[in-house]
């Protein structure tokens, strides 16, 4: 095998030392078996070809690897699959200035597609904690949302056009960065999300926004669950918003101890809300607040004075998955509609307070999207394993309260293999078998990234 993966590769672009294998062998998650077989690094769209081609006829299964910052597994290789990081495929190859289009290699870094954009007067709007280890070539693939999207999207509505390698070794060039192409199936969406198991998507053209105008943020407390979609409500009916997050005072705690930040209030509130807006609205924001503050909905709050105090700012909230990290989380990412928020986040609360009267639980996330994130976090001296079991037993619990508000167990991060047992909970079987149908038809071979988002 080795020998037919040098004669694709040189041979320094194959690895299979046991530190290769064990760091680009996983994503962020800590809970799956690691054991690649080996990890090649391809430079260009034939080498991809040539290495599916091989696949097919040996039938070696093929982890695509981006920045290996997934929370689901969806880039972990467990048995003796090949694991194909995208991280020398990682230039921006062009750029269209009528378009704004620019076209990336699969390994571009999402911060460099967000300062390349800076650097021509533009905007890339897709951004969330990690964008500066995440690949763009990733962010197709997870559909990724982060902390814009309640104006500006996900990764999808970005993508103007791709370019993949199938499961059997077809180049397809998908959309062209065309505006208008109303001509059957859109099959690039098909590879937005697909978490690499159609084939592998080596070049993405990115649309780019205009720049935005200034930005202020807002941290405010807010003591009621309930009353963080009240103030929602306010700020949509007087402005528009570019970030609605909450995050609660158990995180609050988590990220200001692990990066050593100031608290943003005086008191302490059960909950706070964050909110990005024009920063020509700032004055418009503050008699919203008093509004609230009248209403009992809200306890206190603070607003950025300039481009640094936003920055600090949004620290409290984009630095909790990091704090929260070395307590190796049990992470559920649902959503549900706006309007089902308040409604089900009672339910799932009880629930959660009920199955774990022992284990911290930590909540925040973009609930302006109807996304919550709610992290179980690990007790130090419990057993990683039991603690996973115990964690995903519950999971069907939270899961049927979440099928019966129409939502999803996934809002952004994907299935991979953590959310691979719950996929009916959110897809009728006709879905699923759909899905499946689609699987065969562009990894007839079953070789691309098996065993995840269903079972293989
Ligand atoms: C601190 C932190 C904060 C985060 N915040 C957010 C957030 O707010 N919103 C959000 O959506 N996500 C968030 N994430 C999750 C993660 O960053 C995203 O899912 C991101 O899109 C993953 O990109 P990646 O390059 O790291 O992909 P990887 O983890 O390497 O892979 C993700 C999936 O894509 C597949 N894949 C990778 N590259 C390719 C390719 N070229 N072709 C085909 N398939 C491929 C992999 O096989 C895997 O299934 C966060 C993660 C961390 C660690």
């Amino acid at each position: 095998m080795i020998e037919a993966l040098n004669e694709i590769f040189s041979s320094n672009r194959v690895k299979t030392d046991a530190d290769s294998l064990a760091h680009w062998g996983r994503d962020w998650t800590r809970n799956f078996k690691v054991a690649p077989r080996a990890v090649v690094f391809p430079d260009t769209v034939e080498e991809v070809t040539a290495l599916v081609r091989w696949a097919g006829r040996t039938q070696i299964g093929l982890v695509p690897s981006g920045g290996r910052t997934g929370l689901s597994g969806g880039a972990v290789a467990g048995n003796g699959e090949v694991v194909v990081s995208f991280d020398r495929m990682n230039r921006i190859l062009a750029f269209d200035p009528v378009d704004h289009i620019a076209r990336c290699q699969a390994g571009v870094v999402t911060q460099q597609l967000q300062e390349y954009a800076k650097a021509r007067d533009l905007f890339y709007p897709v951004d969330f904690a990690s964008a500066g280890s995440s690949q763009i070539g990733g962010n197709v693939s997870t559909n990724a949302g982060g902390i814009k999207v309640i104006r500006y999207g996900m990764t999808r509505n970005w993508v103007a056009g791709l370019k993949v390698v199938t499961g059997t070794g077809e180049v397809l060039d998908l959309n062209r960065g065309l505006v208008k192409n109303a001509t059957g199936y859109d099959l690039r969406h098909l590879f937005v999300g697909a978490e690499g198991t159609l084939g592998f998507v080596v070049e993405a053209e990115m649309q780019l926004a205009p720049l935005p105008d200034p930005q202020s943020v807002m941290v405010l407390g807010v003591p009621r669950l309930p009353d963080v979609l009240a103030v929602l409500g306010r700020f949509r009916e007087i402005m528009p918003i570019s970030a609605f997050e909450f995050f609660s005072e158990l995180a609050l705690q988590k990220v200001t101890a692990h990066r050593k930040l100031k608290r943003p209030l005086a008191e302490a509130a059960a909950f706070y809300a964050l909110v990005e807006f024009d920063r020509a609205n700032a004055e418009a924001a503050l008699t919203l607040f008093e509004d609230c503050v009248e209403k009992g909905w809200v306890t206190d709050a603070v607003l950025s004075q300039s481009d640094a105090q936003a920055k600090d700012l949004w620290q409290l909230r984009e630095g909790i998955s990091e704090s929260i990290a070395p307590y190796t989380p049990y992470k559920n990412d649902v959503s549900v509609r706006i309007a089902a928020v308040p409604r089900f986040l009672e339910e799932v609360d009880a629930v959660v307070r009920a199955a774990y009267p022992d284990f911290e639980v930590c909540w925040y996330g973009h609930i302006g999207d109807g996304n919550l994130h709610l992290n179980i976090l690990k007790p130090a001296a419990l057993d990683g394993t039991v603690f996973y079991e115990r964690c995903h037993h519950i999971s069907p619990r939270i899961f049927e309260i979440v099928e019966r508000h129409g939502g999803s167990i996934s809002a952004e991060h994907g299935v991979g293999l953590l959310k691979r047992d719950f996929l009916a909970y959110t897809r009728s079987p006709a879905e699923i078998a759909a899905m499946r149908a689609l699987k065969q038809v562009f990894d007839p071979h079953g070789i691309m990234n098996p065993g995840k988002l269903f079972p293989s």
